[in-house]
């Protein structure tokens, strides 16, 4: 069965669970632990501060992107139709479409929704979401394990439809999560970085400026913004009850490896790092220290690799707090596209295009990089 069927089965059997998650019989929350929520998708992220990129649209619709679902949708003129951007109908001239942000906005512009594609309600992604999140929840809050077969009951779906929920969306099966939450150190659990100690530096770089925070251990957090304010939201914000102090001074020299891989990437910065995530986004981010710096890799190829699905593997990428040095710019849509960046796709155009033209140095340097912790 495709993707796409069994997409559209879950989607009915989702409906059937949010119904049940209505009438109270447990709690529907998107974020659980270290689920990769629809929330977390770099391109609803990066949609809040820019319009809609209509060349990047079109892309995701010719490639009937369903990562970008959530995103935006498409009317066709023509039929007086919008759609999601995984619609699997046929493709109208690109001239003959408009692209909005939300069913709403294409609504109040006169358009109807798609019977195939339902774009008005939740898409199959956020349903996904909801089922797999509300498992989580149940598994994490019973006293005693569960067994498959009771937590299928429970949630009201087949135990193969959950199983393939969570393949889907988190990349591994409901007992795996469960050992892999077992084996997550407290402070990861507790949450949000309880207990631990963060230094952290910013500077101004060729990409706007960067934080640079570090753990006893190593580095665990890189991030990039337009200015240093947004930059502290964003680390607050990813370690909320973590201890955070600013060291500019101490994290000098880090910080000048950083800026320099920045200006010559053939210059790998060779720096600790510790990493904060689930067994599943630990695999995945491993998977990116292996792309050597001047190519790239599509998120199909990732999820081969790892025995994942394409979404999966997105969602982990989206959650990397290591820019630059796990190096999730390096992913691109399977069409090459470049689909979406956490930190902005100019940035990451700009990585990989100052990647590119060091390509025959870099090459020399991949090796490094893929040692890294
Ligand atoms: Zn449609």
């Amino acid at each position: 069965m495709g993707l796409a069927r069994w997409e559209s089965d879950c989607y009915r059997v989702m409906a059937r669970a949010v119904i049940v998650t209505n009438a109270g019989q447990f709690e529907s929350q998107l974020r659980i632990g270290s689920l990769p929520a629809v929330a977390d998708n770099p391109c609803n992220l990066l949609q809040e501060h820019t319009m809609l990129d209509s060349q990047r649209c079109w892309q995701a619709v010719c490639a009937r992107d369903a990562t970008e679902d959530d995103n935006f949708v498409f009317a066709v003129h023509s039929t007086g139709i919008y759609c999601r951007p995984s619609c699997p109908a046929r493709r109208p001239l690109a001239k003959n479409i408009s692209y909005f942000a939300d069913a709403a906005s294409a609504e109040s512009a006169g358009f109807r929704p798609c019977q195939r594609c339902a774009p008005h309600g939740k898409s199959p992604a956020a349903l996904l979401d909801e089922l797999v999140a509300a498992a989580c929840r149940l598994l994490q809050d019973s006293p005693e394990p569960l067994t498959l077969a009771q937590l299928s009951t429970r949630i009201g779906v087949s135990a193969s439809h959950l199983t393939r929920a969570f393949k889907t969306r988190i990349g591994m099966t409901p007992r795996a999560w469960s050992l892999a939450q077992a084996q997550t150190g407290p402070t990861l659990r507790a949450g949000k970085g309880a207990g631990l100690h963060l230094r952290y530096a910013i500077s101004a770089c060729a990409l706007g400026f960067l934080l640079l925070a570090t753990t006893d251990k190593g580095i665990c957090a890189l991030l990039f913004a337009d200015n240093p304010a947004a930059l502290e939201s964003e680390l607050a914000g990813r370690f909320p009850a973590a201890q955070r102090r600013v060291d500019q001074h101490g994290l000098g020299a880090m910080l000048q490896q950083v800026l320099a891989q920045l200006q010559e990437p053939a210059r790998a910065a060779q720096l600790p790092l510790d990493l904060q995530g689930t067994a599943f986004q630990q695999r995945v981010w491993q998977a990116l220290q292996r792309i050597p710096a001047g190519e790239t890799r599509n998120y199909g190829q990732l999820a081969a690799e790892l025995d994942s699905h394409p979404r999966a593997v997105a969602s982990a990428c989206a959650r990397n707090p290591v820019g630059l040095l796990v190096p999730c710019h390096r992913v691109i849509a399977g069409n090459g596209a470049l689909s979406g960046y956490r930190w902005g796709l100019q940035r990451k155009a700009a990585l990989l295009r100052a990647e590119a033209g060091n390509s025959a140095v870099l090459a020399d340097q991949a090796d490094g990089l893929a040692s890294l912790p």
